[in-house]
């Protein structure tokens, strides 16, 4: 498949909703992103926040109310969705039940000016690609419902799109098939080389996939990074809660010099790199997630066991200290190291796994 992977870039769009009694709702609300070829990025975010909004307007099926849309450079803000260089994988699949496999897949090719042989040999190359071959003469019932999701992606990768949309195409597998599918969906793309922007609110499915994801909520951009980035320097609370599990503890930031802010903890102080516009006297919080605390006899902050469950692999903590509750996630205990709820122990944590806000 030729390489022709093409960027996005959105500017300062908008989607206004107009309701029954004539009230305009924000649905997106005036966001900018820059999309690079070839990446692979995702709109996460919890039921509403706009994820699926923004996505239409890339694919054409919504009108932006303010704003712009470029793909390759080229503003596609008036472009009817079959004149974009895009394709879009649903969540349905939207497959021709009387088609089989190979016409379902060659049916975009066909309606283009493209001789048989060609269309031929890119819908062959494409069903191998997504390992499908020998099923090119089924029916759409007559697959699983991943294989489905196959021919969905391979139809939309045929075309060769500048861009590919996904809107929760995982969705409707079960729960191991989700986990195969997306490593296969992952590993396509970057065969490919194609852009790709995948809308889903499951955050395992956008650290596992993502170059970059893009958290929304309530219509906003709240922060756009790898994985890792918006794991561990999440910018607001919203983005530390909705990616994985965090506590937040309540700080005051003493002064902050050459990068590091000393904060006083619960009565004890602490060396912290920050980089941020915090100043000396100001509140803040401490983002610490619950693998990166310590808990022992010895330590930095006194506290009591209040919940202590066995998870097997883990153990799960809460741990109150001062007006806190500490989640703690202890790797591995041993039988004797498992503290019981009621205990007097100590949490610690290294200044380089805590990240103010
Ligand atoms: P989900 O994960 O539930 O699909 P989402 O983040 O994709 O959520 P959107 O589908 O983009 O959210 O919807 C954003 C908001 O806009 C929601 O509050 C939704 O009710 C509203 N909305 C979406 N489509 C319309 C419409 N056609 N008319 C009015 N409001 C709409």
């Amino acid at each position: 498949m030729e390489k022709r992977s093409k960027g996005v870039n959105i500017k300062n769009l908008s989607k206004i909703y107009i309701g029954a009694n004539n009230n305009e709702f924000k649905a997106v609300d005036n966001i900018s992103v820059d999309i690079r070829p070839g990446e692979f990025v995702t709109l996460l975010g919890p039921s509403g926040c706009g994820k699926t909004t923004t996505l239409r307007m890339i694919a054409g099926f919504e009108i932006p109310t303010m704003g712009e849309i470029y793909l390759g450079g080229d503003k596609i803000n008036d472009l009817p969705p079959d004149k974009r260089d895009s394709a879009m994988v649903f969540q349905s699949y939207a497959l021709f039940p009387h088609y089989n496999i190979y016409d379902n897949i060659a049916y975009g090719l066909k309606l283009k000016k493209i001789s048989k042989d060609e269309i031929k040999n890119k819908v062959d190359n494409i069903i191998e690609l997504v390992g499908l071959k020998g099923m090119e003469n089924r029916y759409p019932n007559q697959l699983s419902g991943g294989q489905q999701q196959r021919v969905a992606l391979a139809r939309a990768l045929v075309m060769e799109p500048g861009v590919l949309l996904f809107d929760e195409p995982l969705s409707n597998l079960d729960a191991k098939l989700r986990v195969y599918m997306r490593t296969e969906i992952r590993k396509i793309q970057q065969k490919v080389g194609i852009t790709a922007v995948y809308v889903t609110h499951d955050q395992s499915e956008a650290m596992s996939l993502s170059d970059r994801i893009i958290i929304m909520n309530k219509g906003i951009i709240e922060q756009v990074g790898t994985p890792k980035e918006v794991y561990y320097t999440p910018k607001t609370e919203f983005v530390a809660d909705f990616i994985g599990t965090a506590n937040f503890i309540s700080a005051t930031i003493d002064s902050v010099e050459n990068g590091i802010a000393e904060v006083s903890i619960c009565g004890k102080k602490m060396s912290i790199p920050y980089k941020g516009d915090k100043k000396g006297g100001s509140a803040c919080k401490l983002v610490l997630r619950p693998e990166a605390v310590e808990i022992g006899r010895e330590g930095f902050l006194e506290g009591k066991v209040t919940l202590s469950t066995f998870m097997g692999s883990y153990q799960d903590y809460v741990v109150k200290v001062g007006e806190e509750e500490v989640k703690i996630q202890h790797n591995n205990p041993q039988v004797k190291e498992i503290f019981n709820e009621g205990e007097n122990v100590k949490v610690s944590f290294s200044p380089y796994n805590v990240h103010i806000i």
